[in-house]
């Protein structure tokens, strides 16, 4: 829970190294407590104080790049657990709902409690939370502990501490956890259990990299290779790739070129992280004749779509085609990657490369309009577990908010035709699906919907009646 920052703070230096901090006390520096594996973390955050799954478990891939650049999963996973079992528990959620995805008990600066899109924006915000001002003259972790759960808020510090202390420790450090053991303790089956992810390798890890044929010192020069930070810009697009040949060739060539990307996407269905989320890849800056949905992203976000873009390779063993597990795997990525930037759940903001550059990769990404398709529809691979869009101007109060993303996936919610479909929506009391937008040129277009179409010519937007009666 936060506090105001103390005034004239000074700015917080990256995690240090965890070092050799084998057993974590209260006295331990809590900006050193380092990270433990990813399937350690996952199986931490899928657990649930009740019989319920834990709602969080589909996320935790999502959190843990999220914390992980940090070196907060562990401090993370075990704050989580003490701060909101209670989110999986039916029984004991007397403070706040699930919609409000507070993972970590975060309070707005006037003592309410934050709401999050997802959780893995929530851990974001901690992250910044944490390592931000607030703390920033404190040291151990029993420090953070005292003023993160005070007493005035009927909390016990000294007990939270050793909670903290020992959660943590359950937790081994990555570097001393070669391999978590096999699946022996795993919680009840979640939704993310029934549908598991797909396998993900990160090329930061020396055996991955390995395992692609680079060594340490390769891989440390292909993983330069990006816009750091993105020049503070946040993911706008998705691009979507071809290889024209193998992951491990392809890195290879890398190796001399100035080409990497965000992920790459083998036969098999694995992935393989490359450059991670918050820095630009460089895939996909070679504009040439672009296409219309390509010159409407450049010309809203900049000219350098590497800036803002993540970015998909997929094998594809000079054919320009991909596999059904390759097709599911980026389905499953681009979810992913629509939970934690909302934006991106807008069809126009996938790209193939062949609208980037309509000259000399007019066959990169062809398979676009099928994901965008199966993403529209919903499958072949599980929905995701449906973030309700917290924020919707206008939206009536009876409306099924788990049914937005589906009803309005190319809305903008201070748009004409949102608007307009409201207005119908409103009148008539039912839940139009959206089937397609045809543009007819000169900024005119047409959105049809199985239930009603609209017109929209730029000032104005009007409605044919039912198509269905
Ligand atoms: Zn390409």
């Amino acid at each position: 829970m936060s506090s105001m920052p103390p005034a004239d703070t000074p700015r917080i230096e990256p995690a240090p190294s965890p070092g050799t901090l084998s057993l974590v006390t209260p006295g331990t520096p809590f900006r050193a407590l380092g990270n433990t594996g990813r399937e350690r973390f996952r199986r931490a955050l899928s657990r649930s104080a009740s019989r319920r799954g834990s709602p969080v478990a589909a996320e935790a891939d999502a959190i843990y790049d999220v914390l992980a650049p940090r070196g907060l999963t562990r401090l993370g996973a075990a704050m989580a657990w003490i701060e909101r079992r209670n989110e999986t528990n039916d029984a004991d959620l007397v403070y706040y709902g699930r919609d409000l995805h507070n993972l970590w008990a975060v309070k707005r600066p006037d003592g309410g409690w934050r709401s999050y899109p997802s959780y893995a924006a929530a851990a974001r915000d901690w992250a910044e939370h944490v390592l931000g001002p607030v703390y920033a003259d404190l040291v151990t972790l029993g420090e953070l502990v005292a003023r993160y759960a005070p007493w005035s808020d009927g909390n016990n510090p000294t007990h939270y501490g050793e909670k903290a202390a020992r959660e943590i420790n359950a937790l081994p450090l990555q570097e001393e956890d070669p391999m978590p053991p096999p699946d022996q303790d795993l919680p009840p089956p979640t939704l993310a259990a029934r549908h598991p992810s797909p396998t993900v390798y990160d090329l930061r890890n020396d055996a991955h990299a390995a395992r692609f044929g680079l060594t340490p010192a390769e891989r440390d020069r292909i993983v330069a290779k990006k816009i750091a930070g993105r020049d503070g810009r946040r993911p706008e697009a998705i691009g979507l790739h071809v290889q024209w040949g193998h992951t491990s060739g392809s890195l290879r060539h890398w190796l001399g070129v100035e080409a990497s990307a965000t992920v790459m996407v083998q036969r098999d269905g694995s992935i393989l992280r490359v450059i991670p989320e918050g820095d630009g890849p460089w895939t996909q800056g070679d504009v040439k004749n672009p296409g219309p949905r390509a010159r409407a992203l450049l010309d809203r976000f900049g000219a350098d779509p590497n800036v803002y873009s993540l970015t998909i390779e997929a094998e594809d063993e000079r054919t320009e085609q991909i596999t059904e597990t390759q097709t599911r795997t980026i389905l499953w990525q681009i979810r992913e990657w629509q939970r934690s930037w909302p934006a991106l759940a807008d069809p126009e903001r996938i790209l193939g490369h062949y609208e980037i550059n309509s000259v000399d990769r007019a066959r990169c990404g062809r398979y676009r309009d099928a994901i965008v398709r199966e993403l529209l529809a919903g499958g072949p691979s599980p929905a995701p577990v449906s973030e309700p869009e917290p924020e919707f101007p206008g939206l009536p109060p009876w409306l099924p908010v788990d049914g937005l993303r589906a009803a309005f996936p190319l809305a903008d919610p201070r748009g004409a035709v949102t608007g307009a479909l409201i207005a119908w929506i409103a009148e008539h009391g039912r839940l139009p699906y959206f089937l397609e937008k045809r543009d007819l040129g000169g900024g005119r277009n047409v959105w049809r919907f199985d239930l009603v179409t609209l017109f929209n010519d730029g000032p104005r937007v009007w409605g044919e009646g039912d198509t269905l009666t």
